[in-house]
């Protein structure tokens, strides 16, 4: 259904120039869909680099009553900038043109639409790291990792983006501009606006401005790769590294159907026969990491880790890492439909949650491939599917359920980094309880109380449920 009037659209035409608005079926066809799965067209698609024209767009919908959405690169894997009640989508990728390193104050200032991988460059051509580093940094946009709150690989270690943002401008659901934060490193000025805006999936406003904090590039770098004939001996060799004092940087792991995957689509030698591979890469001084990949070699094999391969240079380093980055192109090919899950449980429930999914996995018949930042007990288990299929898809709903019940019961989240969107919403109460819910409710309503801040996201709405067509 049509939300917006040929009386709008003049007004939406008045406001933006400086930018494009797009009304052809096809150019909004482009924007109706995600990482995840759905689509849903929206009536009109804005680009502009205008913050005050934003945010006059944003008085008109406001006024109106109509619901408008941010999006980045729409690489959400769980429904983040989808335009489900119609309505304007605002195509943020276009905001890229700031992109400053202050070596000074050790920050980079960036406009929402910069690619999180040219921050990473910038960064480091100055000796400095920006550490968020979601897998997705060369295609996501910054605007995007902030409004999911992205981690990554090195979140074990460095966290995740809301712990190197501290300050933002953003248009609020009633169309002012705000800052919030500012280059100090220290700020308690009143409440934290900054962190409730971080992760809000774009339901509290738009970001339109972002001040991250730098830090050191580690001088040096060793990465290590353990074989292992049992996935939960995989699990345990994880919460010993752990509690052995080595915090590794990345720490990933890929069970024995995403290692055959990208056997499959790319050969590169990957030990088919083993039920999992376990992925370390240490930073720091070089001399204490040739202490370090030893004693993590040795931790390994003593869980039963088959076989153990330290890179000897930086080709053989980027190789086996370049396998970690293959498994989700690797997977797609085996069957059309994907749904990646990021049930977070607590490190020390690793095992547990490892043997809960090969439960579900035998239980259901799915297809189940789990690899992720295993260091972070932030698994991803995805389920590769074919939506068409009524029958399979019918045991992938109980599978899907069932594995936020173990993350639950197991002390742990339903998301770690991919956010609620439209697909983990009709579980938020399973997680936070009634009166949690309410609060997070009573929140969005001060900020946006007409409701027009990408909604459908994060709380449930009646009827919805794993929409899988
Ligand atoms: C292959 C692959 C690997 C991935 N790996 C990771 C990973 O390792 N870690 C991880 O955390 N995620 C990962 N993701 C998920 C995804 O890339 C991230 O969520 C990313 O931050 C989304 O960025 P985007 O620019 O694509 O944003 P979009 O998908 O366009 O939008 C995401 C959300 O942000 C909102 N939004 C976008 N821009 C703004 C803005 N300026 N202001 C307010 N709200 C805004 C949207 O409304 C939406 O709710 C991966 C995805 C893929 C496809």
């Amino acid at each position: 259904m049509k939300v917006i009037s040929a009386k709008h659209l003049n007004e939406i035409h008045q406001i933006v120039q400086s930018g494009r608005v797009l009304t052809d079926e096809s150019d909004r066809y482009s924007y109706s869909f995600d990482g995840s799965f759905g689509t849903f067209l929206p009536d009109v698609v804005i680009q502009t680099k205008s913050v005050q024209e934003l945010a006059e767009l944003i008085k008109l919908a406001n006024r109106e009553g109509i619901p408008v959405y941010p999006r980045g690169q729409a690489t959400s894997l769980s429904g983040g900038p989808l335009p489900v009640h119609g309505g304007m989508v605002f195509d943020l990728s276009v905001m890229d043109d700031v992109l400053e390193i202050d070596e000074e104050d050790l920050v980079a200032v960036v406009s929402p639409g910069v690619l999180t991988a040219s921050i990473h460059k910038a960064a480091e051509e100055k000796g400095l790291m920006y550490p968020p580093d979601p897998s997705s940094s060369h295609v996501s946009t910054i605007g995007g990792n902030l409004a999911e709150n992205s981690g990554g690989p090195r979140g074990l270690k460095y966290g995740v983006t809301k712990d190197y943002v501290i300050g933002l401008e953003v248009i609020t659901p009633e169309g002012d501009i705000i800052q919030t934060g500012g280059k100090t490193v220290k700020n308690v000025t009143g409440y934290d606006l900054t962190k409730l805006i971080v992760g809000s999936e774009g339901t509290l406003g738009i970001i339109t401005k972002a001040i991250l904090r730098l830090i050191p590039k580690p001088p040096a770098t060793a990465s290590l790769m353990a074989e292992f004939i049992n996935l939960v001996d995989a699990g345990r060799a994880i919460s010993k590294i752990l509690s052995s004092g080595i915090l590794p940087s990345k720490m990933e792991l890929m069970d024995r159907a995403s290692i055959i995957a990208v056997e499959n689509y790319q050969p590169m030698g990957l030990p088919v026969d083993a039920e999992a591979i376990l992925l370390l890469e240490l930073d720091g001084h070089p001399l204490a990491l040739k202490d370090e990949i030893v004693k993590a070699e040795q931790l390994c094999m003593s869980v039963g880790a088959n076989k153990v391969k330290i890179p000897k240079n930086n080709n053989e380093k980027e190789e086996i890492w370049k396998a970690r980055k293959l498994v989700s192109p690797a997977i797609v090919r085996i069957k059309p439909t994907k749904i990646s899950e990021d049930a977070t449980v607590p490190r020390s429930r690793i095992p547990d949650m490892c043997e809960r999914l090969q439960q579900i996995k035998e239980k259901y018949q799915i297809h189940l491939v789990v690899f992720g930042h295993a260091g972070d007990g932030n698994l991803h288990p995805n389920i590769i599917c074919d939506k068409n299929d009524e029958d399979e898809m019918a045991r992938v709903e109980k599978a899907v359920t069932e594995i936020f019940t173990a993350a639950i019961e197991l002390g742990g989240t339903l998301s770690g980094e991919h956010g609620i969107g439209t697909m983990k919403a009709p579980f938020m109460e399973m997680e936070l309880g009634k009166a949690g819910l309410d609060m997070m409710k009573r929140i969005k309503e001060a900020w946006d109380p007409n409701h027009i801040m990408n909604p459908g996201k994060i709380f449930p709405e009646p009827g919805q449920k794993l929409e899988l067509k």
